[in-house]
């Protein structure tokens, strides 16, 4: 086995801890909510930058849990609205009052 091909494995692995990391967080954003909206954003931002890091993607599932915009926990009827438009999820933002449209799949 070749140097490179030792490097990429460890790469593969890293960032599959990662993505287990980031789903962590989000499950914890989840169960913090209600005792602290904060620490939910926060678990967030720790997600994103674990993301951007390790570069892997934040999985769509999870993507639409978030404001792209302020990045804050969506929490449906609590911190966001949802609603279905042409075949797409709208999300309102009641932070940044900004929209996150994400496409829908059956
Ligand atoms: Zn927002």
């Amino acid at each position: 086995m070749n140097k490179k091909r030792i490097f990429k494995q460890r790469q593969e692995k890293r960032k599959k801890i990662a993505a287990e990391r980031i789903k962590e967080l989000f499950k914890q954003a989840d169960e913090v909510f209600d005792e602290s909206p904060e620490l939910s954003n926060k678990y967030v931002n720790l997600a994103r930058k674990m993301a951007m890091k390790y570069r892997v993607k934040i999985p769509t599932n999870l993507k639409r849990r978030f404001c792209k915009h302020c990045y804050s926990y969506f929490k449906q009827g609590k911190t966001c609205r949802v609603r279905l438009n042409k075949g797409k999820m709208v999300y309102y933002c009641l932070n940044c009052k900004k929209y996150t449209r994400i496409p829908y799949k059956k």
